[in-house]
């Protein structure tokens, strides 16, 4: 059983032993059979007792120092887990049907066709990522995005060691110096829309 306020401005729901439960009076409260019958109603999980929320309460003594050592942002929203490594994005989601899968999302740094806010977040071209289906835990998944960012890096800036002996080798070194220089530019362009969002909600 999932039980939500009729008093809520916003679709949030909570698990039944959740402390913000307590708050809603009982003549109040919506009940939901399960997650997908709160989901149907456009209802999304409180970030207090969210199954993500608790994966990443039991996991964060192992994954405090992955954390603090590589300047990563890490929040929870929902079933999610928002992840900013450097003006990257990615995003750990709890899926919700049988699989109880952990699945893998990254936003794409080459093209960054209008981000959006929800509810207070920005919302990004995400696409899943492959390869990931093995990693069953946020603190692998969280070494993977560190690995690949690091390594995208790398490849970004491998144009700089490239030949430009002939015409065709030239034109490939310009492609891949405009590309680094627009995934250089996006990057700095999500951490500006970051820092601007952040001052102004402190404003508020
Ligand atoms: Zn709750």
């Amino acid at each position: 059983m999932y039980i939500s306020s009729m008093c809520y401005g916003r679709k949030v729901f909570h698990q039944q032993e959740c402390r913000f439960v307590k708050r809603i009076k009982k003549k109040n409260r919506l009940y939901f059979q399960d997650i997908a019958a709160a989901r149907k109603g456009g209802f999304r999980f409180c970030n207090c007792c969210s199954p993500m929320t608790r994966k990443y309460r039991k996991e964060r003594p192992k994954i405090k120092k992955i954390i603090e050592d590589n300047g990563l942002k890490v929040q929870v929203f929902d079933n999610t887990l928002l992840i900013n490594n450097n003006g990257v994005n990615w995003k750990i989601v709890l899926s919700e049907d049988k699989t109880k899968a952990i699945l893998l999302y990254h936003a794409n740094t080459e093209s960054n066709y209008g981000l959006k806010r929800v509810e207070g977040h920005l919302q990004f071209n995400y696409h899943y990522q492959r390869g990931t289906e093995n990693l069953k835990c946020i603190k692998h998944l969280l070494e993977y995005i560190i690995a690949h960012d690091d390594w995208r890096m790398g490849t970004l800036n491998s144009y700089r060691t490239m030949s430009r002996k002939s015409k065709k080798k030239r034109k490939a070194y310009k492609r891949a110096r405009r590309k680094a220089r627009r995934i250089a530019a996006t990057r700095v362009i999500n951490l500006l829309e970051e820092l601007d969002y952040e001052d102004r909600t402190r404003r508020i």
